[in-house]
């Protein structure tokens, strides 16, 4: 199978790269940069859609780039990067004349709930460890709304309420194809939880901190973390693109790309710190967090969503890290 991956030199694009060339399946990448193996996205708007059995969108301006400061611009860049090339890949899979047979895009956001959350990172930073932050960054599914009680499958009704639900509705809706092409090319949208891997994502930045016993829960802890193994991720991925078994309906098909295993704040800080063999007594407690962004600012970093991944597993895919052990044993030790 020949696959097309928006974003793939990114973290989750590499891994899944990865696993397609282990299964004998190429690979063309497309990136804003040109070099080997790869197309640019100029070059898919101008040229069009290359040979391809399989397209998936990975790209989008990294949530937790440190280089850059939550403001007006950034927002915009976060929309565009996801949506506009969501949109190029839907317009070109729309003109080709031998469409993929699927057409896969990973949403859910890594989650900055606010503005003004972000604002208040460098003040929080000295406080609290970096650690708990940089859980809170990536806390993904905003298109869920939080809550400690409520479980969410892809079933579950949901409407934007903040910033970043409203960019999950348009980035979806800017991957749906056309009535005609939906008879040949099966969609399937993957809302990611935090994704957890060595190379990227949260763990890069957490590692360092826990390791140094600076790691800590955020205010109660009992809040939800939905999160998945990067590897499970790319497994999601890597069948939705197989080609569809009858007539794809029109509709996407959703999947939660998460595991599981429905894990609080709290005990996947104890849990890494257990891996790690390292102490997690630092605690940013509630009041600390209203204190210094105010009740109805810290709320938003106070709660989580519990994600079930009911679809996925219906759909047959095997987890190989559904628990939190069994993922950080193998981030930690390899
Ligand atoms: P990365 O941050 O690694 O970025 C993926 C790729 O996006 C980059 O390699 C880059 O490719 C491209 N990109 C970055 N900025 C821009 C931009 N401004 N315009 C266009 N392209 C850009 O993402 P991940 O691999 O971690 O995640 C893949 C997808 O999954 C993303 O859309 C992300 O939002 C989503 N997701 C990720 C989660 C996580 O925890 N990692 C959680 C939930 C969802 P190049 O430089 O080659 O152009």
């Amino acid at each position: 199978m020949r696959v097309l991956i928006g974003g793939g030199s990114g973290f989750v694009g590499r891994e899944l790269t990865r696993l397609l060339r282990h299964k004998g399946h190429e690979v063309t990448v497309i990136s804003r940069q040109p070099g080997p193996g790869k197309i640019t996205w100029a070059e898919l708007e101008s040229h069009g859609l290359p040979p391809c059995d399989g397209a998936v969108n990975l790209a989008g301006e990294n949530l937790m780039n440190p280089l850059r400061w939550w403001n007006e611009s950034y927002k915009k860049d976060l929309f565009s990067s996801r949506i506009d090339t969501t949109k190029s890949m839907a317009q070109a899979i729309a003109a080709s004349s031998s469409p993929p047979h699927s057409w896969v895009l990973v949403s859910g956001v890594g989650k900055c709930p606010d503005n003004t959350t972000c604002d208040l990172l460098p003040v929080l930073s000295r406080i609290t460890s970096a650690v708990t932050l940089m859980t809170f960054l990536v806390s993904p599914a905003a298109c869920y709304k939080p809550s400690l009680t409520a479980e969410y499958t892809e079933d579950s009704e949901w409407t934007p309420f903040d910033v970043l639900s409203q960019l999950v509705k348009e980035w979806e809706a800017s991957a749906l194809l056309p009535e005609g092409v939906t008879k040949n090319t099966k969609q399937v949208v993957i809302r990611s939880g935090a994704v957890l891997g060595r190379d990227g994502g949260a763990m890069k930045q957490m590692l360092l901190p826990f390791w140094l016993g600076l790691g800590g829960t955020l205010g109660s802890g009992a809040q939800p973390f939905p999160w998945i193994h990067v590897s499970d991720l790319a497994g999601i991925i890597a069948k939705s693109l197989e080609p569809p078994a009858a007539p794809p309906p029109p509709s996407p098909q959703v999947l939660n790309g998460v595991a599981p295993a429905l894990s609080t704040n709290l005990e996947f800080t104890k849990e890494l710190g257990r891996v790690l063999r390292r102490p997690t007594v630092l605690p940013v407690p509630g009041f600390v967090m209203n204190a210094v962004m105010g009740s109805e600012r810290a709320v938003v970093l106070l709660q989580g969503q519990k994600v079930v991944p009911k679809r996925t597993q219906e759909a047959g895919f095997v987890y190989t890290y559904p628990d939190l052990t069994s993922a950080l044993k193998e981030i930690v030790g390899s």
